[in-house]
């Protein structure tokens, strides 16, 4: 996620730390080279011009000549004017009073509005609403059936014109007003107190696509209109964002494929060129790829001052209370740290996501991006599979696993004998420090996955 653009500001910052007074031709020199690094990742030319024009105005000024450390000073200005441009405060939905509340999404086809759909309807959910899907993009073939596989995973019922008609070959058919308006008639009758309308986009901005979007607006009457882009599509995202702000006067916006290594910075323009909040962030194809967009934390990210807010919160909503109280009383009682145990523990880190994406939230995660890069993930899933292949008394007295059957473990789940010693290795020293905390009464460290 913005991996060039963050380096780039990085290697410009290293260049003032430990100065103990900055000039006006450090501060130029700065100005300079940050500008660079936003032009070169796509990020508007009057956001930048903007945006420079008052760091400098900042750092020229007394905070810096008066600062201890004034390179530091200077990275907090650039931060502060980040979170400016992406939008200042976290923009939550506005519910309505009277329920249900109407969100529509609006973008061009393959923006990610329909995976989106599915994503918000699930964190709905987990918010305690009772959200319901309404198809509406009658154009793309595939895009109703699309969106009923999404509300099925995501466990929320999807409203859907002629079920069954959409297929890869041919698009729904139906006027598309007529279903939302169906839909809203539908929810309001089963008490859903949220829908979400998934619309038709086109490749391109046309006429007819914005005069669908408004008028399913207008007939639903929508209270939030979330704009999905495309963080990848560069320079384009500025006249896009434009096109449908005039068309259908989004609410806020919704950035997709933050997972791509795509310059990303035209993105980060939507937000001051529309005036319109950034409040989601869609990283991946899985359901739980998605991210409220908080400008300060991004910011952050993108400064390499690391995420841990969003760290903490992604363990928060993943974290198997009960797994955890189990394990917290086995080390009270001081019982035997088992292979089980560090199963466990390996599938809870696996249920938070990808451990690539959480490490990318540490402060400094940039400067290990190679490491990162290089972590496998499919190692907790052969972890997993060697510990399957062990009997249940070896998980729980691991130390009489010897060669032969270390031989055949690794045959049965189908790896090199060396992955079996690796394992066993590391479960010996998870072990021992586990043994150590029993007596301090701390938490334990992470059995690391590997990699
Ligand atoms: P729509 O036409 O706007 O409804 O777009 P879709 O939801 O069908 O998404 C288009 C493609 O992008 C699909 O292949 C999705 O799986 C993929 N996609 C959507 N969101 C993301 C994301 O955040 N990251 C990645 N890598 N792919 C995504």
């Amino acid at each position: 996620m913005f991996n060039s653009l963050s380096d780039r500001l990085s290697a410009t910052f290293k260049n003032l730390r430990g100065k103990g007074r900055l000039s006006e031709a450090d501060i130029d020199g700065t100005a300079r080279e940050i500008r660079r690094a936003l032009l070169d990742a796509d990020v508007a030319v009057p956001v930048v011009r903007e945006f420079i024009a008052k760091v400098k105005a900042r750092a020229l000024g007394s905070e810096v000549a008066q600062a201890l450390n004034p390179g530091q000073q200077v990275v907090k200005i650039v931060n502060e004017e980040l979170v400016g441009i992406l939008g200042g405060q976290t923009r939550e939905l506005a519910f309505a009073k009277n329920p249900p509340t109407v969100i529509m999404l609006a973008g061009l086809q393959g923006a990610g509005k329909t995976t989106l759909a599915g994503k918000l309807a699930h964190h709905l959910k987990n918010q305690g609403h009772t959200p319901m899907l309404i198809a509406c993009d009658l154009q793309r073939p595939n895009a109703v059936t699309q969106l009923q596989v999404g509300g099925k995973r995501a466990g929320v019922p999807v409203y859907a014109p002629h079920p069954g008609v959409s297929s890869e070959f041919e698009a729904a058919t139906g006027d598309p007003v007529q279903v939302a308006t169906d839909g809203l008639a539908e929810a309001r009758n089963k008490l859903h107190d949220v829908i979400i309308i998934d619309t038709a986009g086109r490749l391109g901005v046309d006429a007819e696509l914005m005069r669908q979007a408004a008028d399913i607006k207008a007939a639903v009457g929508a209270h939030e209109t979330l704009f999905v882009i495309d963080a990848m599509i560069g320079q384009d995202a500025v006249t896009t964002a434009q096109a449908f702000n005039e068309g259908v006067d989004f609410t806020g916006v919704v950035l997709t494929k933050l997972d791509g290594d795509a310059r990303g910075g035209a993105a980060l323009s939507v937000a001051s060129v529309t005036g319109k909040p950034v409040m989601y962030a869609s990283t991946g194809e899985g359901l739980k790829d998605f991210e409220v967009f908080h400008p300060d934390r991004m910011a952050r990210r993108i400064l390499d001052m690391g995420d841990i807010l969003s760290l903490v919160e992604q363990a928060e909503a993943n974290w198997d209370r009960g797994e955890a109280e189990k394990m917290a009383k086995k080390f009270a009682d001081q019982e035997d740290f088992t292979l089980d145990d560090f199963l466990g523990q390996m599938q809870q880190l696996k249920k938070m996501g990808s451990m690539k994406k959480l490490l990318g939230m540490m402060p400094g995660a940039q400067g290990m991006r190679q490491q990162l890069e290089q972590f496998d993930e499919s190692s907790i899933g052969r972890v997993e599979a060697i510990i399957y292949s062990m009997t249940p008394y070896e998980r729980n007295v691991p130390k009489v696993i010897n060669g032969s059957r270390r031989a055949r473990i690794a045959k049965g789940s189908g790896v090199h004998v060396s992955e079996v010693n690796q394992l066993l290795e590391r479960f010996t020293q998870a072990q021992k420090m586990m043994k150590k905390m029993a007596g301090g009464g701390g938490m334990p460290q992470m059995p690391g996955g590997g990699g």
